[in-house]
């Protein structure tokens, strides 16, 4: 069965064929992902099969990708590698998904049908961070080249704060 990423289809058929997909998608055209992100450039690539599991409609999906985010220390682009291995139970409404055994991701179908894009882009979209930082260590966590930020000056003066009980120790004990 060939089916385009983009194209929804009803998920008995996609289950009742185990539907397998190799995809390759620009993340440009994932909706919610490419909102979050400093530039839409890159892709998401892996692949889905779909089935039914103890009476479950799942997804087992394998994607990768590394969107660009920006850094909330230097607030320099930065790629954020991500590799989800996921199995998504597809669910039609949310009593449906209290069955829905361990272990398993829940997806909610709109209008019993799905496309491979609404998946990947639901979970790239969680496995994006929060606050995305260069990690410990790199050059930018412990660079000095900051642009004048308020975050910046804000964490030295919170410094000067922390050591000045010493400071002021040293000088007592100088005095006696
Ligand atoms: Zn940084």
């Amino acid at each position: 069965m060939s089916l385009g990423w983009s194209r929804r289809a009803p998920v008995d058929s996609l289950v009742g064929t185990e539907a397998a997909i190799e995809f390759t998608i620009p993340l440009a055209e994932l909706p919610r992902v490419s909102h979050e992100l400093s530039a839409a450039d890159g892709e998401a690539r892996g692949k889905v099969r779909f089935s039914r599991q103890l009476g479950q409609a799942v997804a087992e999906l394998d994607v990768s990708a590394a969107p660009e985010v920006v850094c909330q220390r230097c607030m320099q682009p930065m790629r954020w590698p991500i590799t989800v291995k996921s199995r998504i139970a597809l669910v039609s409404d949310y009593n449906a998904a209290d069955r829905v055994p361990e272990g398993l991701e829940v997806f909610l179908v709109e209008a019993d049908s799905i496309s491979v894009r609404d998946l990947v882009d639901e979970e790239i979209l969680l496995a994006l961070p929060h606050v995305a930082r260069h990690a410990e260590g790199s050059e930018c966590a412990g660079s000095k080249m900051q642009l004048p930020g308020q975050e910046a000056e804000a964490e030295e003066a919170a410094d000067s704060q922390v050591q000045k009980p010493f400071a002021q120790l040293g000088e007592l004990l100088k005095r006696k």
